[in-house]
């Protein structure tokens, strides 16, 4: 099987003294490609030289809503800087939280807008953090020029009624481990439900640890999530990991002959 892990961060401390081991099991386990986004500008240097060093690792560069008051005044030109150096980058992670952050709204929204600008700029694909903040999600969709790379969710979290909504528009869906645990009812609906075109599959390592396992997440742990939505969607692994695999050679335009 091959696997396509759409969302994580080899960039963490978590990996500071093992990064090289993680990334060799994982290819061994099957992963053939790892997007690897960065959180806030302190961060992006360290995904630029992950990405130097593996092919298999396409780099994304944003600044996530919880680091939003980490940046420098300069933050937009070196982000345009990481982004120009790799033609196939993504602009990530980047996105809205009205949970987990009391961060200014107004500067979060207005972050996150200026992020897709650039993006819709450089027609480059967005992985994007959006918890309980749908609705406005969708009006920042409307301040910003039409995205032409992929738009996608990461780590879905929202309802199957969300998801319709957001397929019209044209998004991608990407289930981490948290579809692994049987009280996660909305999510396992939707994962089960989206468009087989606009499912996607990522570990969002070392964070958001699958069920049963131990310690923080690599990701390798792409198989059992896998083998979770092949069952949620009445396929076999292969079946599943085919299909999740071309998405995101298409989202992220990886040309795989
Ligand atoms: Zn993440």
């Amino acid at each position: 099987m091959q696997f396509f892990d759409t969302h994580c961060h080899l960039q963490d401390e978590r990996f500071k003294n093992d990064a090289d081991t993680v990334i060799r099991q994982a290819i061994d386990d099957g992963v053939e490609y790892f997007v690897c986004c960065g959180s806030s500008e302190s961060d992006w240097g360290d995904v630029a030289n992950l990405a130097r060093s593996w092919k298999q690792i396409i780099p994304a560069f944003g600044i996530h809503p919880w680091y939003q008051k980490c940046r420098s005044t300069k933050w937009q030109e070196h982000l345009r800087f990481h982004l120009y150096e790799f033609p196939e980058a993504a602009v990530g992670e980047i996105g809205l939280d009205h949970h987990h952050t009391s961060n200014d709204w107004n500067e979060q929204k207005s972050l996150f807008v200026q992020q897709l600008q650039l993006a819709a700029e450089l027609n480059r694909p967005v992985s994007i953090h959006c918890l309980k903040a749908w609705g406005d999600l969708i009006s920042a969709f409307s301040m910003a020029p039409e995205l032409t790379g992929a738009t996608i969710l990461h780590s879905f979290s929202g309802s199957l009624e969300m998801a319709g909504v957001l397929e019209k528009m044209g998004c991608y869906f990407s289930f981490s481990g948290a579809v692994t645990y049987d009280n996660h009812t909305k999510i396992r609906k939707a994962a089960q439900l989206v468009r087989p075109e606009r499912i996607l599959l990522e570990t969002d390592s070392p964070d958001i640890v699958p069920m049963g396992y131990n310690g923080y997440t690599r990701p390798s742990a792409i198989q059992q999530i896998n083998k979770v939505v092949a069952s949620l969607r009445g396929l076999n692994e292969l079946e599943m990991s085919d299909i999740v695999f071309k998405n995101a050679l298409r989202c992220f335009k990886v040309d795989n002959e």
